[in-house]
């Protein structure tokens, strides 16, 4: 699932595609739980519109319009927004994957999945939103309408502080990763960064909140900021469909510590890395470097 990195290396690479152009004609796929705003609402607004800015808050992307609505997207589990221009066997499925050499590949030619095209006057490259399994969400906000999907996210985990996230896990039972995915809390945080984070910081996931101490907190806050900063250098991780709007892959991935290593050394004290369910989800952590 994208998280902050990969959300901003998307901004990142796909505002100068967006950005200043007017948009011609917008082609939707029918109505789905993936259309907040229904896509024939869509449709008649973006036409002839221009986007003035592409910000990120969280895992939002927040598109602004010249009369000052907003265009919100999120890439939930799988979602891609891409150039038509790029190239990727991310893009590509299974039976292709399996049958064609990276140099045989062609054009990406919209399927049923691409939910979202957008079409400019300039005639130059086009911009897909494809989302093969549907968590992705678009949403149109009228000048000056506000929507709680924005309103309740916690702050931006670039910004989060020892400091804050010591307030935040006061009587908190949950586990520290709990929270730390907990949207309303810190914004942009997943999975994996949630596990790399705790390892460098040497935490095990599944401590409560409540009993981590001021030094803690601003060790783990500090290894959030650390671990995403350097996954927007390095392209964000490609491990399942993520791919930059250009069809690069991100190479965060090999600098994993414990996300997704269960069973494989520790590259600091080579005891193996495990996996448990905290919060629900896949948990990776070192039992000798975290506790
Ligand atoms: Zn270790």
């Amino acid at each position: 699932m994208p998280e902050l990195p990969e959300v901003e290396i998307t901004r990142q690479r796909i505002a100068p595609l967006l950005v200043g152009r007017r948009i011609a004609e917008l082609v939707t796929t029918e109505p789905s739980y993936f259309f907040i705003t229904p896509p024939e609402i869509l449709r008649s607004a973006l036409r002839g519109s221009i986007l003035v800015g592409l910000e990120r808050r969280g895992k939002y992307l927040l598109g602004s319009l010249e009369d000052g609505g907003q265009l919100l997207l999120h890439l939930g589990m799988t979602g891609q927004l891409f150039s038509s221009r790029a190239r990727s066997v991310r893009l590509l499925t299974a039976a292709a994957r399996s049958s064609l050499a990276p140099e045989e590949q062609g054009d990406f030619e919209p399927d049923r999945h691409t939910h979202l095209r957008f079409r400019f006057e300039d005639l130059g490259p086009e911009v897909y939103f494809r989302d093969v399994r549907k968590f992705g969400k678009v949403m149109l906000l009228a000048p000056g309408e506000r929507h709680e999907r924005i309103d309740r996210l916690g702050v931006d985990a670039l910004e989060i502080t020892g400091a804050a996230l010591f307030r935040a896990t006061r009587k908190r039972k949950t586990a520290i990763k709990a929270l730390l995915l907990d949207q309303s809390v810190i914004a942009g945080v997943g999975n994996i960064y949630a596990d790399e984070a705790l390892f460098y910081a040497g935490v095990r996931p599944g401590r409560r909140a409540m009993a981590m101490s001021r030094k803690i907190c601003e060790d783990i806050a500090r290894e959030i900021r650390r671990v995403l900063l350097r996954s927007i250098e390095t392209g964000g991780s490609s491990i399942s469909d993520f791919i930059a709007p250009d069809g690069s892959d991100g190479r965060y991935q090999d600098e994993r510590r414990v996300y997704a290593r269960t069973g494989e050394p520790c590259h600091v004290c080579r005891t193996t890395i495990r996996r448990k369910l905290v919060a629900q989800r896949g948990t990776h952590y070192c039992p000798q470097c975290q506790s």
